[in-house]
């Protein structure tokens, strides 16, 4: 596991440190030949569909036995760090490879998936919706992104193709950094993860009037950026006092006409909302959308709302779950039940098969940078927890 870490370290690396594996990239498709490599080398079952997700897959003796899938990403965002994603792929090499030398005879075919763009270079969790029958047509029409998928022989007509029967499937497993500071903190080895958080991104509009900005009077102005500021301002206040659990960002500002003597006529923002709790979520979107109305209604503006994504949020399964934490408990590993915040593949999977993450500290809560880190032993320990897991999981009817 340690070998197939340390080549991956090598593909793409970056001179920071760590890695630039943009999916269907050079990078990428270099670290795609190199696991199609390994898994032939090893002598699993090389499968790829027609959303180009790669597999190796450990056959089972009984004829038409369910399958557990064994999934990460090889991936990555523009410098991005050595673990995320690829801690989850060589894990999953390996529980493939022990289960092989240890001669089990396990009631389900074991299957190692190396998802399509989970970074969302093109589209977010693309192989992993596809996987479920979640991409949507419309995507499929982003010429570039045709493209880069035609590039490395995909045909977008049949990417549909690529959705599993639920009834072939028995389980879904991913070990992945947590991306956060909360096992760290809490000196726990393992995270299992209770739910990942749904996301929606909007674009809010305010609408103003352009005019000398010494001119106009201080009290007639119809100022877009002093809208949406009030706006960005109550809506953080609002939802740390009323949602404990949920997120709000607004990371992306538009001001026009954009000059230092001119009252702002147009600001665009763009936020961010993210709940675990589907109700909440619904709850948080309908209290962010009335502070722009009343923000927008204050300062004599107008005001529209677009939707750009939505990503529903989504449970792990309890089943799951008690498996990670029993291996966790046989392995004399404390573990804490967590929500993700970060979306992952479980999010899509979670609509056809039971799925379940197991989450690893990282130091200082570092993530999509080359300073991510998390200790080897770390890495074996959640390794050892996701193939107690996959055992428990294959033999469980
Ligand atoms: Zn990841």
């Amino acid at each position: 596991m340690r070998r197939d870490f340390d080549v991956l370290a090598g593909i793409g690396a970056t001179v920071d440190g760590g890695v630039s594996r943009i999916a269907l990239s050079a990078a990428d498709l270099q670290a795609r030949a190199w696991l199609a490599d390994v898994i032939e080398q090893e002598g699993f079952t090389f499968c790829d569909d027609d959303a180009g997700n790669l597999s190796g897959v450990l056959p089972c003796a009984i004829p038409d036995a369910p399958t557990v899938l064994i999934g990460s990403h090889l991936d990555s965002v523009p410098n991005g760090g050595l673990f995320d994603g690829t801690i989850g792929i060589v894990a999953g090499l390996e529980c493939l490879r022990i289960v092989r030398d240890a001669g089990l005879q396990l009631p389900a075919a074991l299957e190692l998936i190396n998802f399509t763009d989970d970074e969302g270079a093109w589209k977010s969790l693309f192989g992993a919706r596809a996987l479920v029958g979640a991409v949507d047509t419309a995507e499929l029409s982003d010429t570039e992104f045709v493209a880069a998928l035609r590039q490395v022989g995909l045909d977008p007509r049949t990417v549909t193709h690529a959705k599993r029967d639920p009834r072939t499937l028995k389980a879904y497993l991913e070990l992945h950094i947590e991306h956060g500071t909360r096992l760290e903190r809490g000196d726990i080895a393992i995270g299992t993860v209770n739910g990942i958080v749904g996301r929606a991104t909007y674009e809010i509009t305010f609408y103003g009037q352009a005019g000398h900005s010494g001119t106009t009077d201080m009290y007639q102005r119809r100022d877009a950026l002093r809208g949406a500021s009030a706006f960005i301002v109550r809506a953080h206040e609002m939802i740390r006092e009323r949602f404990g659990d949920g997120i709000f960002n607004c990371g992306d500002l538009v001001v026009k006409p954009g000059k230092f003597n001119i009252i702002p006529s147009e600001v665009r923002v763009t936020v961010e909302v993210r709940h675990v709790n589907h109700d909440l979520m619904a709850q948080m979107e309908s209290r962010v959308f009335a502070i722009a109305r009343e923000c927008a209604a204050s300062h004599n503006l107008q005001y529209h709302i677009n939707k750009v994504t939505q990503m529903p949020s989504a449970d792990m399964s309890e089943a799951i779950m008690q498996a990670i934490e029993q291996a966790c408990a046989d392995l004399t590993l404390t573990s804490l039940r967590m929500v993700s915040y970060a979306g992952h593949a479980a999010q899509f999977t979670s609509q056809i098969v039971p799925s379940g993450m197991i989450f690893v500290p990282s130091v200082g809560g570092y993530g999509h940078q080359p300073s991510e880190y998390t200790p080897w032993g770390d890495i074996v320990d959640g390794a050892n927890v996701l193939l107690h897991t996959v055992l428990k999981v294959a033999l469980h009817n």
